[in-house]
This record gives structure tokens, sequence and C-alpha cells, in this order.
């Protein structure tokens, strides 16, 4: 197959993968059912744990896991620069700010790849990670905050999508070799009316547009048939009934708790950091005798951890033991894992947590994906390792059940969607393309080095996925 000469990859920010595909077999994507699913199937990948932007884009930048780069949340603590400088904001990390980009570029960990490594110029569009490109790279760079705002007052997030394709119009116009594109309205109305709202799936519905205006626009230049168009998500999002406030819960128990952008915000003299993303899972740090100390021994917060359960809310706890397992429990029973060279061992202990049938004790990374893709809970084990890899990442990780999530203070409105965790919902993205893939599971990790070999590039080392072109 003639290599493609140019990419463009738009990433549609909270896109469910059945919703897409309850769309289109409504014949509500024509555009991207002639475009990119011909068989009027959406393909689908199991994305990059935790489920939240930022952390969940770098996957499609870089073909390896949040938790392996240093991303564990969309905010996380560091605990040895709070032991240093004792203060909040050296030692917090967000990722909801206007530095985002200039913070995500700085804390992935060195000689991880990036797109400009294969794509030298690639140009960015609202993209939160930019690690080798030139500021100018990034087309939206003065008109993101504007446009954001601007969508948070009018709640018109399908303007913001109209400024993500203006920008990325001008990419291809302008020659780029390749183009990363988010469109943020999925995530955004999902949030604020609910994932499957009328006000959600219209945004399908617009990107469907995009999608046909795209094409339109590449066969006016004679590059329709030369050029890459992957669509896909860095997560899903379930619908929100209920906010539980899982810091006051940990406060009630070990004293001041620090949550980020919880006003007053203590900055010192906490026991716990409780730091949410997506809202759906959660980082939790203890001082236990010290921040300059290391990680507590999971006894200090065992028995607390294991309590959380008998809340409605909760789901899943999860952290190290001292010998070196991540345990994992949840209301149906509770599992141990631990990574083993190309694979993990995973140990069941009574009934399994995730409710997944009989599994081998050894699997490697693809027979976990395999063994659990078409679940409740897919690639749960694995995910949850990969998180556990970030010596960023909690003592402690809480992930709610479907309709709840973990906080009940708002960045901007009040939100009616929630992701971050391991459910169905958050996990399962579309993966729309117009070169063939290989039939069966694969992660969002898997896009990265696929698209490096449908352009015939060469793959840099360290990428964690797998090419899925045919
Ligand atoms: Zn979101």
């Amino acid at each position: 197959m003639t290599p493609f000469l140019r990419t463009i990859f738009l990433l549609f920010d909270g896109a469910r993968w059945d919703v897409f595909q309850q769309l289109m077999d409504a014949g509500d994507l024509p555009n991207i059912r002639t475009h990119l699913a011909p068989d009027g199937r959406v393909r689908r990948a199991v994305a990059g744990f935790p489920t939240v932007s930022g952390p969940a884009h770098l996957p499609f930048m870089t073909g390896c896991f949040p938790g392996t780069l240093g991303a564990p949340g969309v905010y996380w603590f560091d605990r040895p620069a709070h032991a240093l400088r004792k203060s909040v904001r050296h030692s917090v990390r967000s990722y909801l700010t206007p530095f985002k980009v200039s913070n995500l570029n700085g804390d992935v960990a060195p000689f991880t790849p990036t797109l400009a490594a294969v794509w030298p110029d690639t140009q960015y569009v609202f993209a939160w990670y930019t690690r080798g490109s030139p500021d100018r790279a990034l087309l939206t760079r003065w008109t993101k905050i504007p446009s954001f705002v601007r969508g948070f007052l009018t709640k018109d997030w399908l303007r913001c999508d109209a400024d993500a394709e203006a920008a990325q119009n001008r990419a291809i116009d302008g020659h780029a070799g390749f183009v990363f594109s988010v469109f943020p309205s999925a995530d955004e109305v999902g949030h604020r009316f609910g994932p499957t709202s009328p006000e959600a799936l219209a945004t399908y519905r617009n990107m469907d547009g995009v999608i046909g205006r795209l094409f339109d626009r590449l066969a006016r230049r004679g590059q329709a048939d030369t050029t890459l168009v992957v669509l896909s998500a860095d997560h899903g999002q379930s619908a929100t009934h209920t906010h539980y406030a899982l810091d006051r819960t940990v406060a009630s128990v070990f004293g001041t708790t620090l949550t980020y952008k919880r006003w007053p915000t203590p900055p010192r003299g906490f026991e716990a950091v409780v730091l949410p993303s997506g809202n759906g899972m959660a980082n939790v740090y203890f001082k236990g005798d010290g921040w300059d100390l290391g990680r507590p021994d999971p006894e200090r917060f065992r028995a607390f951890a294991m309590g959380l359960l008998s809340n409605e809310a909760v789901d899943h706890v999860a952290w190290r033991t001292r010998d070196g397992w991540l345990r994992v429990t949840g209301h149906g029973g509770a599992a141990r894992m631990r990574e083993v060279p190309g694979g993990l061992i995973y140990v069941v202990e009574g009934t399994d947590p995730f409710g997944y049938g009989p599994l081998p004790a050894t699997m490697d990374v693809e027979t976990a994906l395999h063994c659990t893709e078409d679940s409740a809970y897919p690639d749960a084990p694995f995910g949850l390792l990969t998180w556990a890899r970030s010596p960023r990442s909690g003592d402690l990780l809480v992930t709610s059940r479907l309709g709840f999530d973990l906080r009940d203070w708002f960045e901007y409105q009040e939100p009616r969607g929630t992701h971050g965790g391991l459910h169905a919902q958050h996990a399962h993205v579309p993966v729309l393309c117009n070169a063939p893939l290989f039939e069966g599971p694969m992660r969002t990790v898997d896009i990265y080095p696929t698209m490096v070999e449908l352009t015939g590039r060469t793959l840099p080392q360290g990428v964690e996925g797998l090419s899925r072109a045919k």
C-alpha cells in the first residue's frame, strides 16, 4: 500500500463509541459513514487510564500510556516537591489552567516520542501537548482562551468546534504534513447536559458535517486519497446524578485535607490530598509520618479505603501493597496484580472485582486486552498497572460508580457527565479511519504507531502501542 502523504487527526473530546455506533445505525452520520466507516461499523479502542483529557490525549501523540509518562491525572500531587518547597503552588499540578501546554510539555518523561519526531511539520489546534514543535505550530495559542470563554458564557460549544475547524483548514491550506486537532464540544456539552442529551447528540451530528467539509476540501486539493484521516476520542462519559464529596470523608478521618480549587485551600499543614480527575477517579495522597518520607505504609489507610466501599458512590479502591502488588477491591471482590516483562499476573481473591470470567493467571499485554475488552471494565487490570507506574499517582485510587462522581464543588458548571474511571462508557472510544485496520481489540496507544506505519515513517524508540495497520 502506498503510504499516505499527510495526516489529519481529529480528537473529538469525550465522544463515546456506543453513541457513535447508535447514530451511525440511525443514519445520522452520512459523511462519516461514507469516508471513515463504509461498512457502517464504528471501530473502538480502549482509552489510556485515567480517562481524562490531557493524560488521555498523550497516547495519540506519543504511543505511550499516561502513567508511563508521569501524567496520572488532570491534577496530581508531587510529594518530594512538597517536602522540599512546602508550597501548594509547587506541589499540585493542574492541567486545567492557561499554562497546560507548557506544563504538560515540561512534565512528560524525557525521551518520550512526539508527533514532531515523526512529522516535523506538525501543526496543532487546541492541543494540550506540543513538545518538539515551535510555539507557532500551535495555531490556536492566542485564540483558545477567547473561544473557550465564549463557549462557557454562551453554552454554544459548537462555535468552539467551528473555531477548531477554521484553524484546521488553515493548517491544511498551509501544507502541514500532520494536523492534530481537538474538538471540545462533546465533552463540554456532555458535562453540562449529560452525555446522551439531545444537546450532546447534536455535537456528533455537527462532527459529521466537519468530516464532510474536510473531505470536500481535500478533494478540491486533489488530496482526498493521499491524506490519512483519523477521528478518535480521548475518553467517553457517563451520566451523573449524584455528587459525593470524597474529600470531606477523607478529612473526617485524617484531618485537614487539601482539595485543589475547593476554597479555601489550606496552603500547608494538611494531612491528605484529594485530587479527582474527570471526577470519576481520584488520586488520594496521605502524609503518614511526613511528606518527605515517601508513600506511607498502606496499613495506615487500608481500613479507611475498605470502608469507602460501604458508600454507594464508590466503585473501586486500589493501592500498592508492601510486597509490590497493586490490590484492587470492588463491591464484588478483590484482585491483586503486578507487571512482569511483557505482561501481568492477575490473582483473584474470592470473586473478581470487575466481574470478569476466569482469566489466565499470567497474561501478556495483548491477552489482557483480548480477555477484558468486551466487558464493563475494558482492560482495567493493565490500565491500572500503567497508572501505578507513575511516582506521581496517588497512594490510594478511588473510582466512582456509574451515576456518581467524587466531588461536590465544580470548576465552572455542575457536571451531569463523568469520566476518568474504568467503566466502558469512559474507556470505549471510536476509531474512525480511512485506511483498513486489523480486526480485533485495540488501545488508543496503538493509534500513534498505526499512523506512523500508514505514512511510511520510522517508529521512534519507546512506543508502547502496536500498529494495527493492515
Ligand atoms: Zn471532561
